[in-house]
């Protein structure tokens, strides 16, 4: 009979079958784990109890099995038994083998057993090989595994008083323990841990790292890189990276690199222990990326992608964003990421709720996946005009209404799907189906409405733009005041076509005034136009006028007088927007041509009726309605 502790397992081992205890073996253990400097690795000790709690007359227990990490050195001893006992490994990963210990005399129900196990961890192959266990005088780490049934036993870890240590504990039972120092050494001590207990155990002293600055390649960039001692390569290995990807990333985004000062580039274990592949810190002290020793170029070139895209914006979009800049980066066609992703996945959640890296790996897969989707599924067809415009605007804050329109004063996934609109309206819709927890249709479908409206005016407005008061009510969501803003507008636009029209049949060219002040200020336009109203009136009162003059008797008071130009002073006052001047001018035209009309009646009048005969005659034929046969 077999009993197993351990059966859950950290992130990097869960290909691994679980191992069920049988219900009847209890296992507890006392493990005690001690970074030991000097010898470079990490002793573990382990006092386990196993005791079958069966009832009298059910089966021995033949077997105690623990599932331990690979272990460079094992012993095990059953001191109380005093006999030798038999151990036999199994492979389960490259990192956990299952050791099932025959127990020379088989327990009994209501008999206890103990065993003392002690092995060693240390790293296995060089800094290029993937590992949990990591061993350098700058950076440790390895897993601690509780041993026991769930809260039968407790893990000691025992840490050089110069590291400073993290706990993750990838079971999510404990919070992180506090140390208490004993001579050299800080002790941390769980008790009672949990069902399957496995903490990454990570100890820094940073002092030991290796450190050299130097200005990357063809770049102005700075970067320091600190990498652990001994492992010189992974400078040259992740600089040759940098000096193609930041580059890449400047063009793919439209910005210049972001980072005033020097990058520390730092070489960490933290990629593989916690599941996920680098971090990006900026700090008022200066920023950074740590990368792990295995360099993949992916991971690398999405930490860069959060030197713009970082924790100042909602996860969905740094995440999702640095996702889809690294496939873009790397020149891969789509996705990059191959998972399929699915809105009613069971660890599927509104993206707004999402927390990156809190330890649950189903919850961190669904989130990362459906960002990615996000921008792979709206960004990629995009074009790179487009791409650069959606993110250089959601790098400056826009509100998604243009440079005049500051943002809202929310902050959330309404900002985010306006900026989307800006360039593609589908990721709006994106938006609305990954992220939004209790998507608010009413809110949605009045925006969808109002948004047409929009659109619609903004098609007519052409080059007068959108009033000011439009893009800030939508801008603020506020639907209502946009469509009264919007309906008054239009009143504006259907003036302002009715007098291009008049405009246009005159021939003259309309004032500006009335657009100069659309935009900014809808009264000021609407003055603008009852002005403009006036002048046009003007204008087409003189060119009546002067077209009436051309009668015959007019133009005999007015022979030898060009009226044009006096139509043409009241067209270009008109034209400046100089209104009253266009009417006082056109009364003038009008007041001379009917002046003129008197004076030619008067001329024929005192000329007597042979004159009058002549010019009739020279009149009629001048206009072909007289033609000599
Ligand atoms: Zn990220």
């Amino acid at each position: 009979m077999v009993a197993v502790a351990g059966a859950v397992l950290p992130v990097w081992a869960q290909d691994v079958d679980d191992v069920a205890p049988v219900d009847f073996a209890a296992v507890s253990a006392a493990v005690t784990y001690t970074v030991d400097a000097a010898n470079e690795q990490i002793t573990a000790s382990a006092r386990v109890a196993v005791r079958n709690i069966g009832l009298p007359d059910e089966a021995a227990v033949s077997d105690l099995s623990l599932v331990l990490p690979t272990t460079a050195g094992l012993s095990i001893s059953a001191p109380q038994n005093g006999v030798p006992i038999e151990v036999r490994p199994g492979e389960l990963s490259a990192d956990f083998v299952v050791w099932t210990i025959a127990l020379v005399r088989e327990l009994d129900p209501g008999r206890t057993a103990e065993v003392v196990v002690e092995f060693v961890l240390r790293q296995v192959g060089g800094n290029r090989v993937p590992s949990a266990t990591r061993f350098n005088p700058a950076y440790v780490s390895f897993p601690a595994l509780g041993l026991g049934d769930a809260g039968a036993g407790s893990v000691r870890v025992i840490v050089p008083g110069w590291f400073s240590t993290r706990w993750v504990d990838l079971s999510g039972s404990i919070d992180e323990p506090v140390p208490y120092e004993l001579g050299l050494a800080q002790i941390y001590d769980v008790v009672e841990v949990g069902e399957g207990f496995v903490a990454v155990v990570e100890a820094r002293h940073d002092e030991s790292l290796e450190r050299r600055a130097e200005t990357l390649g063809d770049t102005d960039v700075a970067v320091e890189f600190a990498s652990w001692p001994g492992d010189g390569s992974w400078r040259g290995l992740i600089a040759d990276h940098l000096e193609h990807l930041i580059p890449t990333l400047e063009s793919l985004i439209g910005t210049p690199w972001p980072i005033v000062g020097t990058l520390e580039a730092r070489e960490s274990n933290s990629g593989l222990v916690h599941g996920f592949g680098g971090s990006f810190v900026r700090a008022a002290a200066g920023s950074g990326i740590e990368l792990g020793p295995v360099v993949d170029e992916g991971v690398i070139a999405h930490e860069l992608a959060h030197a713009w895209f970082d924790d100042r914006f909602d996860p969905w979009l740094a995440e999702g964003i640095a996702f889809w800049l690294a496939v873009a980066a790397l020149g891969e066609e789509d996705g990059g990421d191959d998972r399929p992703v699915d809105r009613d996945d069971p660890a599927a959640m509104a993206l707004e709720q999402w927390l990156p890296q809190h330890g649950d790996p189903a919850v961190d897969h669904y989130g990362y996946a459906a960002a990615a989707a996000i921008f792979d599924r709206t960004l990629t067809g995009l074009g790179a005009t487009g791409q650069q415009t959606f993110l250089r605007a959601i790098l400056a804050g826009s509100s998604g209404y243009g440079d005049r329109v500051s943002p809202p004063e929310f902050e959330d996934w309404r900002r985010s799907a306006d900026v989307a609109t800006l360039v593609n309206v589908d990721l709006m819709i994106e938006v609305v189906v990954w992220v939004l927890a209790d998507p608010p249709d009413d809110l949605v479908g009045e925006r969808a409405m109002t948004r047409t409206t929009y659109e619609r005016f903004a098609d007519q407005a052409g080059d007068w733009g959108m009033p000011a008061a439009v893009e800030i009510a939508m801008s603020n969501w506020d639907f209502e005041t946009a469509d009264r803003a919007l309906g008054a507008a239009q009143v504006l636009l259907d003036e302002r076509d009715d007098l291009a029209e008049r405009a246009e049949r005159l021939g003259v060219m309309q004032p500006v005034a009335a657009k100069e002040a659309f935009a900014a200020d809808t009264v000021a336009s609407a003055l603008a136009l009852r002005a403009e109203a006036v002048g046009i009136a003007s204008v087409e009162a003189a060119l009546a006028a002067a077209d009436a003059g051309r009668s015959w008797v007019a133009s005999i008071g007015l022979l030898g007088v060009d009226v044009d130009p006096w139509v043409r002073d009241v067209e270009v006052a008109y034209t400046a927007s100089d209104h009253a001047l266009a009417t006082s001018r056109s009364d003038q035209v009008i007041a001379r041509i009917n002046d003129a009309g008197n004076g030619g009646a008067r001329r024929l009048a005192a000329t007597g009726p042979g004159f009058a005969i002549v010019a009739l005659i020279g009149l009629l034929f001048a206009a072909g309605r007289v033609r000599w046969r």
